[in-house]
């Protein structure tokens, strides 16, 4: 089937919704509160199971042009040590499907598919029903369909599953490559966690994760150079390099993180897709690649039945279990990442070093696969 869809939320859930929609016959409005489609300024990873959603909606020679490819994302302990690292071809095979972007460039790209759909900036949706919208200035939109991609606080979502504090919080930045670097990697010290991730145009991408009280740091731009330093001043090696580097007037982004008590891929007739159903913490980069399947799927699920309820049971039924999965490892990777205890630590440490790299190519190699699935899946309904 197809018809009129309102997608509430323009993030990169919503535009990829928006785009799978137009693909298949759908007339799109897309209702975001912010004036513009402006992302925070930071780097995101698009791994291959993302990669292969954006090819079937004819993106990825956007997102191969104005990113960086990775051959691996090794993990490393706080004075540079190697834990882990792709370990034979088939990793590095899956890790040259991911590509080191600009979020501003991914979303460039989605909008690029969208130029067709109804894009209304600066409205902001007080509520919803299975046909309609009110937005907070009294207007209601009228459609056949209302798909909730409003983020983690989704009005859409409501109490339906909350948001709770992950524990850690994270500061990110964009700055010169200082050390030239070429692949990604993540250094675990005692409590915190640093990540390298190289752009293109010399530039670097990094994150710095520590455990800190809840509203820690409560401007987002409030963090000077100088304060991240001192707070990461136990790390040598490249994440040392990197903190030693850094501008004195880096732009500095710091955020909770934050993730959904449960995974909720509905609410009724309203099918729910990103961080609104499964908002999980960043520790596998699949938040966004998640949200990329889910709209694709989503777009299919509608395409293979004749009416909304059937093909929204359909969604669910395929795509509950998957995010749920993805959502609990990470939750899972990113308390082990954050333990602090030394012994804990060592033992950590010593485990990751000797997971056999058949193990980790295969764990790999399940979390991308179904992305090229949904991909498959969509192209066949030409
Ligand atoms: C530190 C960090 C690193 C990450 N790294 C990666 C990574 O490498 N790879 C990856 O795949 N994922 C990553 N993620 C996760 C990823 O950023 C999110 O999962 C993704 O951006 C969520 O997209 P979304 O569209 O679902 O939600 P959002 O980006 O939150 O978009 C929701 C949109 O809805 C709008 N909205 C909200 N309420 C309303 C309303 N009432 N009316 C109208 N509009 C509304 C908002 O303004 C917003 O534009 C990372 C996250 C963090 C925090």
């Amino acid at each position: 089937m197809n018809g009129t869809a309102i997608v509430v939320g323009g993030g990169i859930a919503g535009l990829t919704t928006a785009a799978s929609l137009l693909q298949t016959g759908w007339r799109v409005t897309v209702v975001e509160q912010a004036p513009t489609f402006a992302p925070v300024g930071a780097g995101i990873l698009v791994q291959g199971n993302a990669l292969a959603v954006l090819d079937a909606l004819d993106l990825s020679g956007r997102i191969r042009a104005a990113g960086l490819q990775l051959s691996s994302m090794a993990v490393a302990d706080a004075r540079g040590r190697t834990l882990s690292s792709p370990g034979d071809e088939r990793a590095a095979e899956l890790w040259r499907q991911t590509f080191a972007i600009h979020r501003a460039d991914l979303v460039d790209a989605l909008l690029s598919a969208c130029a067709v759909a109804d894009l209304q900036l600066g409205a902001r949706v007080a509520s919803v029903d299975p046909d309609r919208v009110t937005l907070q200035d009294g207007r209601i939109l009228q459609a056949d369909l209302v798909v909730g991609a409003d983020g983690i606080g989704s009005v859409v979502r409501g109490d339906a599953a909350r948001s709770r504090y992950a524990g850690y919080t994270c500061w990110r930045a964009v700055t010169p490559n200082v050390g030239g670097w070429t692949e990604a990697m993540e250094l675990w010290g005692r409590g915190q966690r640093v990540g390298i991730v190289p752009l293109t145009e010399g530039r670097v991408y990094s994150f710095w994760v520590d455990d800190a009280p809840e509203g820690t740091d409560a401007d987002p731009l409030g963090t000077t150079t100088a304060e991240l330093q001192a707070r990461f001043a136990g790390f040598d090696g490249p994440a040392g390099v990197l903190r030693d580097g850094l501008p004195a007037d880096a732009r500095i982004h710091h955020a909770d993180l934050r993730e959904l008590d449960r995974v909720v891929m509905r609410i009724g007739a309203i099918p729910l897709v990103g961080d609104a159903a499964h908002g999980m913490t960043p520790n596998l980069g699949q938040g966004a690649a998640q949200g990329i399947e889910d709209g694709m799927a989503l777009a299919t699920c509608l395409a293979e039945h004749d009416a909304v309820l059937p093909a929204i049971d359909a969604y669910e039924a395929r795509r509950l279990a998957r995010t749920r999965a993805v959502w609990a490892r990470s939750r899972m990777f990113g308390r082990v990442g954050q333990w602090r205890h030394p012994l804990a630590c060592w033992i950590r440490d010593g485990l990751t070093r000797l997971t056999p790299a058949s193990t980790m190519t295969r764990q790999l190699d399940a979390l991308l696969a179904p992305g090229q699935q949904i991909a498959e899946r969509f192209r066949a309904l030409d």
